[in-house]
């Protein structure tokens, strides 16, 4: 009791104290109205309690952010001038997951607020709690053009989280190939490990994330990597029921590169075996065939010109400029031209080159080709105007080549034939077919296929000519936004419809095609 008494006497109970009461009521109130009104879209009362002292500058609201990153988010510059220029808010301010405003203009892709950030003297290396400098954080959002401004102020990109992870690690586990194109091109290793002995490849497998894992795999990452827990990929896939990695990583990935190079020997040994089946069985019954005979004695006997002739023509490319972009969209952002600052869409991943109007970027040749048609995987190379009119040259030779071959091979049958009735001919032909040699049935079903498939390309390349299109925009036309115009539906609204901006009419398509 005497213990009891005593300290009750060292400390008088607490009296109510009616000023700090009201002033926390206030406050209170004051924070009610703050935030309610940021909730409903306006930042003005935050801004001002701020400006005037009533709030600290670092007062957070729910989602964590002070009103200076609120600002950010809003991608409200006048606000966040006057935070920064009036209110004097640190520039570098953390949010409650320790991000700086600049973290957040990156995330936003906003390249006015990047500038604003920096050119204040944001610090462009700030980790947040999860060591998350703003180039991480491009990555993480996808943001391209200010992953480049970044790089252009000198922001670096070895960077590494917490986690020891970088910046293809970060990539690969969001499924971003372009982002891991990019970073390849800037000699970032795809095998590098985190702090838990973790390959990008892991953490792609990790997150499921299917596209990164092909890309990855196809650049012959090594998959059977293993973590400091001694997992592989697939293993990682397993343990995260990553269902789709792992039947990507179980998949026995054919030697692309190596299938590819054997069309062409497929072609030429395709032309092989339907001459050595013409000479041996054919022609011994079809001499009086004699111009049909003819043109295809020509027409095989020069395939091999035609072909190499096609086979050794460039597409012309452009030429890769990684460090010419980097400065290209530095100096624009340098000058606040944002406008002009290339789309990142429109920027090749691979090349680093602002695309031209209609090129593509071939995966095959690894190199974006001007104005291109497709890729041939006979002849190994794209196809566009440099050299569409020695593709077109062989592909008719080869339409004429196979339709001369059947048809002779069909004079072969008719030659020993002696009957009148259609029914009956078609059987009997066909059993004399079968009776002719394995060989000579193969190459007679190869060629039935390549007729079909060649007459249909023939088709499509005509129709594509035509109509001053590329066979890649007739497939795939709703992917070419300049390919389509609005126009002011019934109903008021704007729709697209197809229009070609490259015909001339079908004569002058053709002299052009045949003379430029
Ligand atoms: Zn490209
Ligand atoms: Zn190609």
């Amino acid at each position: 009791a005497d213990w009891y008494s005593q300290v009750k006497s060292e400390k008088p109970p607490v009296v109510p104290n009616n000023e700090t009461t009201s002033k926390t009521q206030s406050r209170e109130n004051l924070i009610r109205h703050v935030l309610d009104h940021a909730h409903g879209g306006n930042l003005a009362p935050w801004v001002e309690a701020v400006v005037q002292g009533k709030l600290d500058p670092d007062f957070t609201s729910s989602n964590g952010n002070c009103v200076l990153h609120e600002a950010v988010w809003r991608l409200d510059y006048q606000t966040v001038e006057k935070l920064v220029k009036e209110a004097a808010l640190p520039v570098d301010l953390r949010n409650a997951t320790s991000q700086t405003p600049l973290a957040l203009a990156v995330a936003r892709g906003s390249y006015s607020l990047i500038k604003f950030f920096l050119d204040k003297g944001a610090d462009i290396e700030a980790a947040d709690h999860l060591g998350f400098t703003p180039l991480l954080s491009s990555v993480l959002t996808s943001q391209l053009g200010a992953f480049y401004v970044l790089l252009h102020r000198g922001a670096n990109i070895d960077v590494k989280d917490d986690n020891g992870c970088s910046l293809v690690h970060w990539a690969a586990y969001k499924n971003n190939v372009p982002f891991l194109r990019v970073l390849k091109s800037l000699n970032l290793s795809l095998e590098a490990t985190d702090k838990l002995g973790m390959t990008p490849l892991h953490r792609a497998a990790m997150s499921n994330a299917v596209h990164s894992i092909e890309y990855l795999v196809f650049e012959e990452v090594p998959l059977n990597a293993k973590d400091t827990k001694n997992r592989t990929p697939v293993q990682v896939a397993v343990e995260y029921s990553a269902e789709a990695s792992q039947k990507v990583l179980n998949m026995k990935k054919p030697q692309e590169s190596l299938l590819y190079r054997l069309f062409s020997l497929v072609f030429l040994g395709y032309w092989g075996l339907v001459f050595l089946v013409y000479l041996y069985n054919v022609l011994p019954h079809t001499s009086h065939y004699l111009l049909s005979s003819l043109v295809f004695n020509t027409l095989v006997v020069t395939m091999p010109i035609v072909y190499f002739v096609a086979k050794l023509s460039k597409p012309g490319c452009i030429p890769r400029e990684t460090n010419n972009t980097i400065q290209k969209f530095g100096d624009l952002f340098e000058l606040e031209k944002f406008e002009e600052i290339p789309k990142p869409e429109k920027i090749c991943s691979s090349c680093h080159i602002e695309r031209p109007q209609r090129s593509k970027h071939c995966r095959l040749c690894d190199t974006c080709v001007p104005v291109q048609d497709h890729h041939c995987l006979f002849l190994g190379k794209c196809i566009n105007e440099q050299n569409h009119r020695k593709f077109l040259l062989g592909l008719i030779w080869q339409v004429a080549g196979t339709w001369l071959f059947l048809y002779l091979e069909w004079g072969n049958l008719d030659s020993q034939l002696q009957e009148s009735y259609l029914s009956s001919y078609v059987v009997k032909a066909l059993l004399l077919l079968f009776n002719q040699g394995v060989l000579n049935l193969c190459v007679v079903v190869v060629s039935v296929a390549v007729l079909w498939y060649s007459w249909w390309y023939l088709f499509l390349e005509l129709y594509a000519i035509s109509n001053a299109l590329t066979v890649n925009e007739v497939l795939n036309r709703h992917k070419y936004k300049y390919l389509f115009t609005p126009f002011q539906s019934i109903d008021g609204t704007l729709k697209l419809k197809f229009k070609n901006p490259f015909t001339k009419g079908f004569l002058h398509n053709w002299m052009d095609f045949l003379t430029t």
